[in-house]
């Protein structure tokens, strides 16, 4: 194995001076507390050094008011340093001089009235620093989304994250140049990160495999994995030397290591030491160590190695690799192996067998696929959910069905709410179900489809039932016929209409106005919950017969009617039903009559005028009387004519 370390690794100036300042002080700090605002780098173990020799990390300056209070390399916004000097704590300024031209550059062109903007991160405290130079008021863009989207300013100066790429800076400045009528473009990536970046491309494009060293909260080593990536095939970020894949980068026979700017020289030399010092011993023990122990019945993970026609080889880590015979990957036996996978998946697997006579382990996906089944039929009884089953035939009692390629039984008397005849029409269908009994030892799998019917009907009476309203028009059929009343389903629930609110005028039986199987629409009168009462109307929504009859009848109509109650002072007739109108014994006949019996009995048929109606009191006045009058008069009339037509006829 040969190991390439990068031109530039590990330390950039300015971490370098803060980290050796801060040891400095803590060395000669005579027992006056240090702190640094923020991890003094993003490298844990460094900071975990610096902690144990008297550091402290502080989040906010709020509450200190003796010691030393170091501002990293990576700056702090302007208010913070002004607070720090407000404070008369002792400053110690470690912000990078490459940051420091940035918030220099920011300042300046802010108060010449630029709008600014950041390529970079808008966590990073960089970032935050540098913002804080320009009141905070710059647009920090980091994506070319972002950069698109930004609005256009008269003037924009465009700074960058001192440790972006190249590439990134250019692509986001190049579309935010188009933002501004006047803009200047800073490139502020340092140096140093230049020189990192470039170093690791050229390295990465050589090797087999590449080690980037550095805090994974490090944005400049993240930015270092980034590029090894684009560039190498297999890329591993590590922190510390115990991390380092063994196993993995045996394989290979050339290595480059990188590391960030955060990334003290004794971490990179202890992961280049234990590369250099593995030794054949070690790389069987690391396989040794990584290799899995399995048993018959276990379910594990593997890659696929190759594919044939008849069979699937897999390594499962284990110390022989696994196979899956033709027969093991799917209960279709037309499927072929090749259809199912490629080298390189990853796959799960069941393990049949430890030994198939010649030192593989047997492999099956087919029974894996079962035991899986079985999981998730046991999952949905247990949370009582819904699963699909096929209705394979009708058996004696119910229904054989497929419910997740397992056979289950559905009993005819939980197949609806609705009586079921014809258990055969139901082969081939799908329908949702719920488990009702489950045993896999006993294979026993019961379902329903009526529950869910039944949990429909409910949620759906619920649902109803908050959407009452009285007044309100619903569509219903006519389910049931009583004397009393019609039952009719509005969707779920049973309402009555009463017999008196069924029509408006008087009936025997419900049946003189609808019929079971009716489609109707009615109105609610009224419910009750708690009593499970609607009481609904049909004749509520049709024309009240009064309003029909004085819309189509006026004073002076002659109509006919029925003789309904005869009193002392006249009779009632009854013009249509629901309606009736008063002869009064005055208007019965141009004879003198004591009582209106003298002419008239219940249930004759009579012919009258309306003299008169009133609205209000919903009174109609009639007189046989006037239609007497009447038909006196017109024979009077005819027969005036008749000796007109004499008269002319004798004339001539
Ligand atoms: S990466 Fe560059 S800007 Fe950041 S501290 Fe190091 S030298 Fe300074």
């Amino acid at each position: 194995m040969n190991i390439y370390i990068s031109k530039h690794a590990g330390y950039c100036f300015g971490v370098k001076n803060a980290v050796e300042t801060a040891s400095e002080i803590l060395e000669n700090s005579n027992d006056m507390p240090i702190y640094s605002l923020g991890p003094l780098i993003h490298n844990p173990q460094v900071v975990d050094k610096l902690g144990k020799d008297g550091l402290k990390v502080l989040s906010k300056i709020q509450g200190i008011d003796k010691g030393k209070i170091i501002i990293r390399a990576h700056g702090v916004p302007k208010s913070v340093q002004k607070e720090i000097e407000s404070l008369k704590l002792s400053l110690i300024d470690t912000t990078c001089p490459f940051v420091k031209a940035v918030h220099e550059k920011v300042n300046k062109y802010n108060e010449m009235g630029y709008k600014i903007v950041i390529i970079g991160d808008k966590n990073h405290p960089e970032v935050i620093g540098i913002n804080g130079w320009c009141n905070n008021e710059g647009i920090i863009v980091n994506t070319e989304e972002e950069a698109i989207g930004i609005e256009y300013y008269n003037k924009l100066c465009i700074v960058s994250q001192t440790t972006n790429t190249l590439e990134k800076f250019e692509k986001l400045s190049n579309i935010l140049a188009s933002k501004g009528d006047e803009v200047k473009v800073f490139n502020t990536i340092c140096n140093a990160t230049n020189l990192r970046q470039n170093a690791c491309e050229e390295l990465a494009k050589k090797v087999d495999a590449m080690v980037v060293i550095g805090g994974y909260n490090s944005s400049n080593t993240n930015k270092l994995v980034e590029i090894s990536k684009k560039h190498c095939k297999n890329v591993y970020h590590i922190e510390i030397s115990e991390e380092l894949p063994l196993q993995d980068i045996t394989k290979f026979n050339t290595i480059g290591i990188t590391a960030g700017a955060s990334t003290p020289d004794w971490i990179i030399k202890e992961v280049v030491d234990t590369m250099n010092n593995i030794n054949d011993n070690e790389i069987m023990e690391a396989i040794e160590n990584s290799l899995i122990d399995i048993n018959k019945g276990d379910i594990v993970q593997g890659k696929i190695i190759y594919v044939t026609e008849n069979e699937v080889m897999v390594n499962i880590n284990y110390k022989s690799d696994g196979i899956i015979d033709r027969e093991e990957l799917s209960n279709d036996p037309d499927v072929r192996p090749k259809d199912l996978f490629n080298e390189g998946d990853d796959i799960e697997v069941y393990v049949v067998s430890l030994d198939d006579g010649e030192g593989n382990v047997v492999l099956s996906v087919r029974r894996l696929k079962i035991i899986k089944n079985w999981e998730e039929l046991k999952k949905s009884y247990e949370k009582k959910e819904k699963v699909e089953c096929k209705v394979l035939t009708d058996v004696k009692g119910g229904l054989s069905v497929l419910v997740n390629d397992i056979k289950g039984f559905m009993p005819a008397s939980q197949i609806s709410v609705k009586y079921v005849d014809d258990l055969s029409a139901y082969k081939g269908k799908t329908l949702t179900a719920k488990l009702i009994d489950f045993d896999k030892d006993r294979k026993r799998v019961i379902l329903s489809s009526k529950v869910v019917e039944q949990e429909e009907l409910e949620r759906q009476r619920e649902e109803l039932w908050s959407k009452l309203e009285v007044g309100s028009l619903i569509d219903g059929q006519v389910e049931r016929l009583t004397n009393f009343g019609a039952f009719v389903d509005i969707g779920g629930l049973d309402g009555l209409i009463h017999i008196s609110d069924l029509s408006w005028h008087r009936i025997g039986h419900p049946s003189e106005v609808v019929n079971e199987g009716d489609k109707i629409q009615v109105q609610v009168l009224d419910f009750n919950r708690e009593k499970n009462r609607i009481s609904l109307g049909l004749k509520q929504i049709l024309p009240k017969p009064w309003d029909l009859f004085i819309e189509n009848r006026k004073i002076g109509d002659v109509t006919s009617g029925k003789v309904v109650n005869i009193l002392d002072f006249g009779a009632f007739v009854r013009l249509e039903e629901g309606v009736d109108g008063l002869v009064h014994i005055s208007q019965i006949s141009k004879e003198h009559i004591k009582k209106p019996s003298e002419k008239l009995e219940i249930g004759q048929e009579v012919m009258v005028k309306i003299i008169d109606i009133n609205e209000e009191e919903k009174r109609i006045s009639l007189s046989m009387r006037e239609v007497e009058e009447d038909v006196e008069e017109e024979k009077i009339e005819n027969q005036d004519i008749d000796v007109l037509i004499e008269d002319i006829i004798e004339d001539k």
